[in-house]
């Protein structure tokens, strides 16, 4: 009787616990942190402090800001189409200023058109000043490209991870190259975004496609990529992010599961709201929610896993 009642104290302290745990929940019953991995300055003209009140109404305690490179026509740039990231981005002067502007909501990216000349000095520039990370890496260039190798080295040299943004045929050409780069760079950590990188989980991709649907086959590319190099990471963002989720519900759920300590939430949405359908983040949130397996996995993608990879010790 008096070990049961032992028993029942201890069950009754775990579940005490474990509602203390379930309450650190926000309203919209996601997780009361989120860090947002994937944020840009001047997105589309988006003034710096409806960037700041629109991260806020979204509920995030700390997101990343990811500037462009310094605007030029030249091939890395599509002749200067690919200037700002394609997005109306500033660059890591503004991204900086923003940030000190508000240190409790923000950190920010060092970003460079790579093969500038300058690229190294304008990179270490910002990286000396508290750069977290190197992005998002958006130009029209070869991933083992000389000027990426240099920038792999710089992201070396301060501990930081990279971000890229993989698209076929436009940005960070060589994605089933990917995994040479991992084994080259074992110490630095580089972070998957975009169309050819949320593909790429179906074995049976076809490159070309941006937003395929339908079941999705596991042992893609990036499927390999996440299960098989501990330096490669997920950046669940923007319609891609998303789309890679809701056109097979059971191969997500099971995708979550699988690369639980290495996706990470980033909204990379443009609006003013926040909230609503007119919100990626927003929408991104909520499927996450619908999907992932626990609420611990949950925990992971949206604080965890960037709170580690970061060192932010949030
Ligand atoms: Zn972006
Ligand atoms: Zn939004």
């Amino acid at each position: 009787m008096r070990s049961n009642h032992c028993l029942n104290r201890r069950e009754f302290i775990a579940s005490s616990t474990a509602a203390l745990a379930a309450s650190k929940l926000n309203a919209a019953g996601v997780p009361a942190r989120i860090i947002d991995i994937h944020q840009h300055p001047g997105f589309k003209g988006r003034p710096g402090d409806k960037l700041v009140a629109h991260q806020r109404v979204m509920g995030m305690s700390v997101s990343f800001v990811l500037p462009g490179g310094t605007p030029v026509q030249r091939p890395s740039t599509h002749e200067g189409k690919s200037n700002g990231l394609a997005a109306g981005c500033t660059g890591m002067e503004e991204a900086w200023q923003l940030t000190r502007a508000h240190s409790k909501a923000l950190r920010f990216f060092a970003n460079e058109v790579p093969d500038l000349p300058e690229a190294k000095k304008n990179l270490e520039k910002y990286l000396k000043r508290g750069a977290i990370g190197i992005g998002e890496q958006k130009f029209n260039l070869a991933i083992d490209s000389k000027p990426m190798l240099q920038l792999y080295d710089i992201a070396k040299e301060f501990g930081v991870p990279v971000l890229l943004h993989f698209q076929h045929a436009r940005y960070n050409h060589g994605i089933e190259r990917f995994h040479k780069i991992l084994e080259r760079y074992p110490t630095v950590n580089f972070i998957g975004h975009a169309q050819t990188f949320w593909g790429n989980i179906d074995r049976n991709h076809k490159q070309p496609e941006m937003y395929p649907t339908g079941k999705v086959t596991p042992g893609g590319i990036s499927d390999q990529l996440l299960g098989d190099y501990a330096n490669m990471y997920g950046d669940h963002a923007a319609g891609s992010g998303r789309n890679a989720l809701i056109r097979d519900p059971d191969h997500a759920t099971a995708f979550l599961r699988r690369h639980q300590d290495k996706l990470m939430f980033g909204s990379d949405c443009y609006d003013l709201l926040g909230r609503g359908p007119s919100c990626r983040g927003a929408g991104l949130l909520a499927t996450l929610r619908e999907l992932a397996p626990s609420k611990a996995v949950l925990r992971k993608i949206l604080f965890g896993n960037a709170n580690r990879l970061f060192g932010l010790n949030l």
